[in-house]
């Protein structure tokens, strides 16, 4: 018995899918993120495999590609056009060789003498199949893929393709011959299009793959000559009787030696195709494309897995839609959709309440995640998010996930809509929002989340580096009220401290000794660690060198704020926010505990002589500069990248933009190695972020 919601599930993922394929292969206007319809389109062959009575006809997992435009004629196939099963991970790819492997050993159990089966590893180039046919030698005709039996004459188009021979580069052609490749747009070529575009007000295209779609359907050919499409050929069929007069164009036995038969026909093959032997030189190869996919002059969206024997290849066959002797691996996808199962709120060190998206755990860029930040109330309102909604998750490289979208198409029907609550979820207080503001905030200072965070801030590596300090530790702290404030850290009683969940009396010995140790910490540590919003690691140090105590920082801001606005790099809003800070008059009374603890809070003598001598000049190095990170570095981590740079007077930003001076680009960087190419950024490796430092 089929349950109703699998029922229903089916239904209206069919429904989007069929949807978005017509968009995508007929309107080349795709709706949805290849990443997406390919995780949909999974789920809805996993709910079919469960359940075969819901398969329709219709079904997208009952065709390949879409129908054929009516515009054009039509042209049946000699051998039909498959598409490829996808797999998406290394673990898949070896699911994929044992499904083989039974069913070679059921057609032709001799070949499994072969230990394992060698591969042609190929680049999946994003853009779009085409078959070509050659009588005597000459092109005759080109189709696109079409639904795989039939496809459309784009002859005249393919044509103005100057990489598709017009005529084969042998003496003695074979009276037929098909050849099947990709038709693509190159990167650079692309963008000028759409540029093209822009400028004439016309709607630009998704990506180069529905450009080149929507090329090759084009009823001018002229148009197609000026978009300067390119051509890799990589599969032929010969008629089976035919015998070659020519010893270089014996017919093909394997997939490499058709490739490289095809390069002696006039061909141009993609030259980073590899013959590979076993699954260490696939690891290899995939890693390796992983990694420096992005310097392609076009894009490719995976790599594509042939067996190379072609009488392995005729042993294992073809479902319905592809060949079971070829898969696509597909690289780790940046987007997945999920279930939002509920919405929970964070409070953090200032009060601000965040909203936080828990969903059905994706896996997304290598990494588990399970919930995005919404950031607010007015990103809450935006996304119009309801209880068991898909939502569309993006993680790229090392951001933070984020929720993208909500498919409302597979929306349950009456299902809860989601919004901010009134009250803080900690501490049950009314939360506020001021006029204009983004955020909503927990305003009760003895929320036990605002000490939490607080704390955790005070003790946290860029601030007072409090070894020692685990969050179970402070949730402790704060839940047995042992400590009220920052200050309070200082007064832990020894005993108290070791008889706590997962202490002892060695641990909260170092404990105290390291709480010691951080009142040596300089000012400027001291200053941020107090947490005054806006006042980040940069404008501690900017405030800490020129009001060098707390006292003085606290008469200019009560007194004379101009003082602190003339200060290169802070603002008005920063001012304003340090002013508050030192109105407070329990901020007043904290300063004085930390005081009576034994925080100097002022610069120490040595610190300034330091500064005389060596200049402050040169930790502002890096003053106006700012740094994008990508990719990971040989020697140090994100943070201690982070904090150099803020040190030396940068700034480090988590996008690219005109505004970026350098990004520092490490082992496997993502997307803002390109949008800085594009923008011609600076592009610097860990060496020279270590000179410039
Ligand atoms: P596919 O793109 O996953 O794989 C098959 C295609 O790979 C072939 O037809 C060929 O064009 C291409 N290819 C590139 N390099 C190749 C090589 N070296 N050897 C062999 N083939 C190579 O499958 P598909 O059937 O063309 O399209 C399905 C895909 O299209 C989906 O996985 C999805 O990503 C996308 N799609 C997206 C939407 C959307 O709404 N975004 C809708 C429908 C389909």
């Amino acid at each position: 018995m089929v349950s109703r919601s699998a029922k229903e599930r089916v239904a209206e993922l069919r429904t989007l899918l069929n949807k978005a394929a017509h968009a995508y292969y007929v309107l080349d206007e795709p709706f949805l993120e290849d990443t997406i319809y390919d995780r949909l389109y999974r789920e809805l062959r996993e709910l079919e495999y469960k359940y075969p009575e819901l398969i329709a006809f219709d079904s997208p997992t009952q065709r390949i590609g879409g129908e054929p435009s009516n515009r054009f004629e039509r042209i049946t196939h000699k051998v039909p056009l498959y598409s490829l099963d996808n797999a998406f991970n290394l673990s898949e790819l070896d699911a994929w060789n044992l499904r083989l492997r039974k069913i070679v050993e059921a057609n032709s159990p001799q070949l499994l003498e072969e230990q394992p089966f060698s591969l042609v590893a190929e680049l999946k180039i994003d853009g779009n199949a085409i078959a070509l046919t050659y009588e005597n030698g000459l092109l005759i005709n080109a189709a696109t893929r079409g639904d795989g039996e039939e496809g459309e004459d784009i002859t005249n188009n393919v044509r103005t393709i100057s990489s598709v021979p017009l005529r084969l580069l042998m003496n003695n052609p074979p009276p037929w011959l098909e050849v099947r490749g990709e038709a693509f747009i190159p990167n650079q070529t692309f963008s000028r299009i759409n540029n093209e575009r822009r400028q004439r007000s016309e709607p630009i295209f998704a990506n180069p793959r529905n450009a080149c779609a929507g090329t090759l359907r084009q009823l001018d050919p002229k148009i197609v000559a000026s978009r300067h499409l390119d051509f890799f050929a990589y599969t032929m069929h010969l008629p089976d009787e035919w015998e070659s007069k020519d010893d270089s164009f014996l017919s093909p036995k394997c997939q490499w030696d058709a490739i490289h038969w095809l390069k002696r026909a006039g061909f141009k093959i993609n030259s980073f195709a590899e013959l590979i032997k076993g699954m260490d030189d696939l690891v290899e190869f995939t890693k390796k494309w992983d990694a420096s996919r992005q310097d392609l002059p076009y894009e490719i969206d995976g790599l594509v897995l042939k067996i190379n024997d072609f009488s392995v290849q005729l042993a294992a066959g073809f479902t319905k839609k592809a060949p079971r002797w070829a898969i696509a691996l597909k690289f780790a996808a940046e987007e997945a959709p999920s279930e939002l199962l509920r919405l929970t709120c964070q409070v953090g060190r200032t009060g601000a309440v965040t909203p936080v998206a828990e969903f059905e755990p994706v896996l997304l860029a290598g990494t588990k995640v399970s919930r995005a930040t919404l950031h607010n109330a007015d990103r809450l309102a935006f996304l119009d998010l309801h209880i068991g909604d898909t939502i569309v998750i993006r993680k790229a490289g090392e951001i933070i996930p984020e929720v993208v979208r909500v498919l409302k198409e597979l929306r349950i029907p009456n299902s809860e809509s989601l919004k901010l609550p009134n009250l803080c979820p900690e501490c049950s207080s009314e939360l506020q929002r001021g006029t204009g503001k983004s955020v909503t905030r927990c305003t009760n200072n003895s929320c036990p989340a605002i000490l939490r965070g607080t704390l955790r801030h005070w003790v946290s590596k860029s601030s007072l580096d409090v070894e020692g300090f685990g969050d179970k530790l402070i949730e402790q702290l704060v839940d047995k009220s042992l400590v009220n404030s920052i200050a309070e850290l200082y007064k832990l009683d020894l005993t108290i401290l070791a008889s706590l969940e997962r202490m002892g009396l060695k641990s909260a010995k170092n404990l105290l000794s390291s709480l010691e140790l951080s009142k040596k910490k300089p000012w400027h540590k001291q200053l941020y660690g107090l947490g005054i919003e806006h006042v980040g690691q940069v404008n501690a140090r900017i405030l800490a060198d020129n009001f060098t105590s707390a006292s003085m920082l606290s008469d200019a801001s009560l007194s004379n704020i101009e003082a602190i606005r003339a200060l290169d790099g802070i603002g008005p809003e920063i001012a304003f926010s340090v002013k508050s800070w030192f109105e407070k008059p329990l901020n007043q009374a904290l300063l004085l505990d930390l005081k009576k603890v034994g925080f100097s809070l002022e610069k120490n003598i040595l610190q300034i002589q330091n500064d005389t001598f060596s200049g402050v000049q040169k930790s502002f190095a890096l003053d106006g500069k700012t740094f994008v990170l990508t990719g990971t570095m040989q020697s140090l981590t994100r943070s201690e990248a982070q904090r150099l740079i803020e040190e030396s007077g940068g700034k480090v930003s988590s996008s690219v933009s005109t505004k970026t001076s350098y990004v520092v680009s490490g082992e496997n960087p993502g997307k803002k190695l390109i949008k800085a190419k594009q923008l011609g950024i600076e592009i610097i490796d860990e060496v020279r972020l270590r000179e410039l430092l």
